[in-house]
């Protein structure tokens, strides 16, 4: 039997099968990890292989290959890392221009890992009910910008349920992941989508009765029109993906299209002659912003080397 893992408590996944059943399933003794050296073998998201006994519970057996997966280190010190969700179809990150102001820097790097990453993201603007005139117009010419670059934007007011049918549209039948720094409204607008979930308690009301809503592991939560929401504790960016400096530009997709253009080809667009990159930023093709982010970047990756 084939199915996906919407839940993980730590020993025990919970798998929802092909067939419509939740099932619980422990992982085979001697379950030989795909890819990343990960100290959970699966997670949320992962579609498997089970063999169920007569108790009711399984044996995940086989995992599928994932398209995509987000991770999280578990310590500077050690190389080992924590898979936290798999297979994620959208992501929105959640952003507003006050209270509190997301800043570009945030963006770029979040989008920039979520490229390493092959996760396709969508902006989320929210509480645009206490947008003033000049509030809109720095989130309309952000709009421009990222909608020009490659990712949708979408306006909303997730206490006012405004704006609300064009994100349910997009997360109809997919996996989404909600990402943000605190206090955006992650958590307002994902009550807004669920009513049936109140993600402040945890309780979620007729969710087959069965365990303890954890903060502390993943779970996928269902929406009423299909589909599933993936509710990570904590997630504010993706952490540190780590990139090799001579290819963070690979992950601005804008960037990246110019530097075709550089005179030599191993330019990393900073003080190189006939870098058709830094032209572009000149001519306006490429943001400052954009390229401020893009430099911050590189020297963060600088600072690193510089410690080891
Ligand atoms: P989270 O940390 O991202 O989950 O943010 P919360 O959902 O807890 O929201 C933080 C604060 O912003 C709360 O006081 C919410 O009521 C408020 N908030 C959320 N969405 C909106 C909105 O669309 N408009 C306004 N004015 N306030 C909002
Ligand atoms: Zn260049």
């Amino acid at each position: 039997m084939n199915g996906l893992v919407i839940k993980n408590t730590g020993s025990w996944y919970l798998v929802r099968t092909d067939d419509g059943r939740d099932i619980e399933c422990k992982v085979k003794g001697n379950f030989r990890l795909k890819e990343i050296r990960s100290t959970n073998p699966i997670a949320v998201g992962d579609r498997v292989v089970i063999v169920e006994n007569n108790e009711g519970t399984a044996l995940i057996t086989e995992i599928e290959d994932r398209k995509n997966y987000i991770v999280r280190r578990s310590s500077n010190l050690s190389k080992q890392s924590h898979i936290l969700a798999a297979n994620i179809d959208l992501c929105f990150l959640v952003v507003t221009v006050d209270q509190p102001v997301t800043s570009t820097v945030f963006i770029d790097r979040f989008l920039a890992s979520a490229e390493a990453y092959r996760v396709p993201v969508n902006l989320v603007f929210n509480k645009t009910d206490i947008y003033d005139e000049d509030d809109n117009e720095y989130m309309n010419a952000l709009i421009n910008l990222y909608e020009y670059i490659g990712y949708p934007c979408v306006k909303i007011s997730a206490l006012q349920k405004d704006g609300l049918d064009a994100l349910q549209e997009k997360i109809k039948d997919k996996v989404t992941l909600f990402a943000g720094h605190s206090g955006v409204g992650k958590s307002t607008l994902i009550n807004s989508l669920i009513p049936s979930v109140d993600l402040k308690t945890g309780a979620i009301s007729g969710y087959h009765g069965k365990g303890m809503h954890t903060t502390t592991f993943s779970e996928m939560i269902e929406l009423p029109g299909g589909g599933f929401i993936i509710d990570t504790p904590g997630i504010k960016g993706f952490g540190v993906v780590h990139m090799e400096k001579d290819e963070i530009f690979h992950f601005f997709p804008e960037i990246f299209r110019f530097s075709k253009d550089c005179r030599f080809n191993n330019c990393i667009h900073i003080n190189e002659p006939g870098c058709a990159v830094r032209k572009a930023v000149e001519e306006h093709y490429i943001s400052e912003s954009r390229y401020k982010s893009y430099l911050s970047m590189m020297e963060e990756e600088t600072e690193e080397k510089y410690r080891k």
